[in-house]
């Protein structure tokens, strides 16, 4: 009988490594396939609005939006539009870029808690958003951040394309 092959591989060890070439695989060129929800979500955050969809059994609003409710195992019921503005719940200070860079002034990153009219949410289950936030720094130091009204940032129309990124970030919306 023959021994079974290792599905893991064999680990390569450091002096069988030496004077290898790796290939290198030129500029990939693909799409990606957004499917209907964050196909609907990136069109409208290019026309400046932030769009959800509802379970009217349990009543959760995604943001970003998901055709089915994970919650209630069944298709989602609706469409809903957010507010471009809410609550920050979380943030953190990071020195790290998006490309994994070392940043040498932080960003402040956090979750944002919108707001859609005619629903109400508690602290464990709400329409959130992950991004910026333009403060300075010293604001998630002083905790002065946590519970601030945030609004967003929108980029100029003709800049838009159709990314979260059309939201430069969250900016104070002030009382
Ligand atoms: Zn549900």
């Amino acid at each position: 009988m023959t021994k079974p092959v290792n599905p893991r591989g064999t680990p390569i060890k450091e002096a069988e490594a030496v004077g290898i070439e790796f290939p290198v695989v030129g500029k990939a060129r693909y799409n990606y396939t957004t499917g209907e929800a964050l196909g609907v979500f990136l069109a409208g955050l290019k026309q400046g609005r932030i769009l959800g969809t509802v379970c009217k059994r349990c009543g959760r609003v995604f943001v970003p939006p998901r055709m089915y409710c994970s919650y209630c195992f069944r298709p989602v019921d609706g469409w809903v539009e957010a507010r471009d503005e809410g609550v920050v719940v979380t943030a953190v200070a990071s020195y790290i870029e998006a490309t994994r860079a070392r940043a040498e002034k932080a960003r402040v990153v956090g979750v944002i808690k919108l707001e859609v009219p005619g629903y109400k949410f508690d602290d464990h289950f709400f329409p959130g958003i992950m991004h910026y936030i333009c403060v300075d720094d010293e604001a998630v130091k002083s905790m002065g951040i946590f519970g601030m009204r945030v609004r967003a940032r929108w980029r100029p129309v003709e800049q838009r394309v159709g990314s979260i990124t059309d939201i430069e970030c969250f900016e104070p919306a002030g009382p």
